[in-house]
């Protein structure tokens, strides 16, 4: 048996004991990774600047915090999430007790992505939980020192047969997807999500697909540039780029285009100073591998600030293309990386039209004062998630579903969404043996007399 096989199979016995079902274990196992986060936080944090050469405080403010506030949230609603749920009846069900119950799927497989490695592992983790599954965690190995981190703390505070973390790459990860789960929870590129889905589809494994894709960024001219271009910046720079909702590109009108570069320049300089290279707050990429790549896309576009980059170190300055065309390299795929390019456009139905050609985007933003330009785009495009006047921000509200839809995923999770997730929702039809005579009709012989036809 490999060690993947092993990992899965001493969690599904681990499952099959029942010991995760009850409400009071799932509390415990909670505050316990709830405890971790608060006792290992500086192990946690160097991990990550070891990874990304995020400060402190930005895996605080950016993973942790949130985790925590996210257990939170779960520990004191569970009874509540976990309860059934009345349903309504209908005329032949009068007399009987319809609810449903949100049941345990069994063994889920979470798949983590590197960027912003705590979040995207342990939130699903939370929900499993939560849920009263057992649950496999294989962080992502590109974010070696985090990997190695979980591998370690988890098990020292959490139940480590029903949540084992199984640590390694592409070969381990397919070892794992050969394995039969309940669920799988995969975070990362659309690439390999269609290789989860497939390996999924043998077993009929339900899956979430928390996927990337471009996420627009349309700046109407009717707003207020400066404070746009400010919230853009930091959406944008934020973790070097490397953010799943960061906006991707920008749309706006060519009168605006000087104005909206001049701004984020400024709000780069205010937010990184004059040398982002030595500013404590200001990312690397994950690997060379990656800066390769996001280079590449430079080619064939014009620099408007940054541009410059140390491969040796990782680095790449927080860099603003203008007049991009469609057709240019940076535009072929999601950048993942300190680079935004601006495109111009000749108004909202031109920004609208742009959208809907493409994939359906994991978040979409406007910046506008008009309200009617908020519903124009909310109502003629898709895309998982919306936000006006703002960025990012959506993440951090637990009542908002988290999620993608079409190349950018499906599925979604956070708060009650990653309880109801990662749980059956089993309809229960509770009848008595009694009133048999309001049967009569519907077992044959079905003559008209008998129906009152
Ligand atoms: P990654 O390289 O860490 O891969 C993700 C996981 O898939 C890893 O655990 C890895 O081991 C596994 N994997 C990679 N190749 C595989 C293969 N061939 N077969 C099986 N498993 C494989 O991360 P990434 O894909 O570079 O992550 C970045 C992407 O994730 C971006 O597109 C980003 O937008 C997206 N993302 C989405 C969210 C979200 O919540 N929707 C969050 C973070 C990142």
């Amino acid at each position: 048996m490999s060690r993947e096989q092993q990992a899965v199979a001493r969690a599904r016995k681990a499952f099959e004991t029942g010991r995760s079902r009850p409400l009071e274990h799932r509390i415990r196992q909670l505050r316990n990774l709830q405890r971790l986060f608060t006792e290992r936080q500086k192990e946690i944090a160097d991990a990550t600047k070891k990874d990304l050469n995020r400060s402190d405080v930005g895996t605080q403010l950016y993973e942790t915090l949130g985790l925590e506030g996210e257990i939170e949230l779960t520990v004191s609603k569970l009874r509540e999430w976990a309860a059934p749920r009345p349903a309504e009846k209908n005329l032949l069900t009068l007399s009987d007790t319809v609810y449903i119950k949100p049941e345990p799927l069994g063994v889920v497989l979470i798949i983590g992505a590197w960027n912003y490695p705590w979040a995207v592992t342990i939130q699903p983790l939370i929900g499993a939980i939560a849920a009263g599954n057992a649950a496999v965690i294989k962080p992502s190995e590109v974010c070696v020192h985090t990997a190695k981190v979980m591998e370690d703390l988890l098990p020292l505070y959490i139940d480590k047969e029903l949540y084992p973390v199984v640590s390694g790459g592409v070969a381990e990860t397919q070892e794992l997807l050969r394995q039969r789960f309940d669920h799988i929870f995969y975070t990362g590129n659309s690439a390999v999500g269609k290789i989860i889905m497939e390996a999924a589809a043998k077993n009929l494994t339900p899956v979430t697909l928390e996927l990337g894709g471009k996420s627009p960024c349309y700046i109407d001219k009717s707003c207020d540039i400066s404070i746009a271009c400010r919230r853009a910046t930091w959406g944008k720079y934020t973790n070097c780029g490397q953010t799943c909702i960061a906006p991707d590109y920008i749309l706006c009108e060519p009168s605006i285009q000087d104005r909206v570069i001049a701004e984020i320049k400024k709000s780069i300089k205010d937010f990184y100073t004059e040398n982002p290279k030595t500013c404590p707050d200001y990312g690397r990429i994950i690997n060379q591998r990656h800066h390769r790549r996001i280079m590449a896309m430079l080619e064939d576009s014009t620099v408007a600030a940054g541009g410059d980059s140390d491969e040796s170190d990782c680095y790449i300055a927080p860099t603003v293309l203008r007049d991009v065309k469609p057709g240019a390299k940076v535009m072929q795929e999601e950048i993942f990386g300190p680079v935004l390019p601006i495109l111009t456009v000749s108004g909202l139905d031109e920004a609208i039209q742009f959208i809907n050609r493409r994939e359906k985007p994991l978040a979409l933003y406007v910046f506008t004062s008009d309200n009617k330009v908020v519903q124009r785009m909310r109502d003629e495009t898709s895309s998982g998630g919306l936000v006006a006047n703002d960025c990012l921000v959506h993440y951090s509200v637990s009542s908002l579903p988290f999620g993608g839809v079409g190349n950018s995923g499906m599925g979604c999770y956070h708060g009650k969404f990653s309880f109801d997730q990662l749980s059956h929702l089993r309809g229960c039809l509770i009848k008595q043996l009694k009133m048999e005579g309001v049967n009569s009709m519907r077992y044959p012989p079905h003559t008209p007399k008998k129906l009152g036809w």
